[in-house]
């Protein structure tokens, strides 16, 4: 389907940026377009206006800190992190980009993107609850900083707001980690996936099963299905799997990626 007439503008700043979606109610920011472009064509949102990112340098990017710390720049596409030096730092990041759907898809999204649309089945939503990444989020007032567990709200709904960016994010040090999923196909849509660290403590962010990452802090990797039993999932229904079969996998994968994340040295 064709999209309906919007308006285009592409700033070549954050400050522009955040100005043009403030000044704007039906102004959307468009990073990839994966989702955004898909769901306008299907009418299912349709902004008045696009704010489109791929003009702003600063939101680009991957620097490593000597402490071992990621930023991440939200623009920053997932073949981009792939073929990063300095996302190895924290080898989960690309060992779950790799998964997402197919070249194109990778070429086009963005991590930013990713976790802004909040979609229950996407990768990184779970991946960055789990690591303890930190969300820098910009409007006109400044910079506040937002864990990742208070970042994701309900489905297609994050802590940025209207007149807002997530400009930054923030992925602490560490190598521990695993993730789990069952797809539909091979790199397909996730039905389930969960994912893992022990930097400390081990924490387990399930995806798919409600409309935010879901965490839970078991004690071990051998508590981690009470864990997951304890809180009470009530996972949805589709085509695809019904919600106790997907209240299944969500202690399946999360006891899998548990043990991935103990392996690792
Ligand atoms: C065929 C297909 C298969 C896919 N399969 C998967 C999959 O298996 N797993 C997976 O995780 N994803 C999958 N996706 C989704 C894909 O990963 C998208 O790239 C991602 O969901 C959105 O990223 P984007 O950069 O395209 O963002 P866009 O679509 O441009 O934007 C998404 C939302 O985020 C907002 N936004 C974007 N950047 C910012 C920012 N910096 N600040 C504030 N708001 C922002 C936009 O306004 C919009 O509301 C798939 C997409 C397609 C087309």
């Amino acid at each position: 389907m064709l999209l309906r007439e919007v308006e285009y503008a592409k700033p070549s700043s954050v400050a522009e940026a955040v100005a043009l979606l403030e000044g704007n109610e039906g102004a959307r920011a468009l990073a990839g377009g994966q989702t955004l472009i898909n769901v306008m064509k299907a009418r299912a949102a349709s902004p008045d206006m696009l704010v489109d990112l791929n003009g702003i340098a600063g939101l680009k990017g991957i620097e490593l800190a000597a402490d071992g710390t990621l930023t991440l720049g939200p623009m920053t596409t997932y073949s981009e992190l792939l073929a990063s030096a300095e996302a190895k730092a924290r080898p989960i990041l690309a060992e779950v980009c790799a998964q997402i759907a197919d070249v194109q898809v990778r070429n086009r999204g963005t991590i930013g993107g990713n976790l802004c649309a909040n979609d229950p089945t996407n990768h990184l939503p779970p991946l960055f609850a789990a690591i303890g990444a930190q969300m820098t989020i910009s409007g006109r007032g400044g910079e506040r900083v937002v864990p990742a567990e208070e970042f994701f709200l309900g489905v297609y709904m994050t802590a940025v707001g209207q007149g807002e960016l997530l400009t930054a994010i923030t992925v602490p040090a560490g190598k521990k980690d695993g993730f789990a999923a069952v797809t539909l196909g091979v790199d397909g849509t996730c039905i389930a996936n969960a994912a893992a660290s022990v930097n400390g403590s081990l924490r387990i962010a399930l995806g798919c099963v409600d409309a935010t990452p879901i965490v839970v802090h078991p004690d071990s990797v051998d508590t981690v299905r009470d864990a997951v039993r304890a809180a009470g999932l009530d996972p949805p229904s589709d085509v695809h799997a019904s919600s106790e079969y997907r209240a299944h996998l969500a202690e399946v994968l999360a006891e899998r990626a548990a043990r991935q994340a103990v392996a690792k040295s």
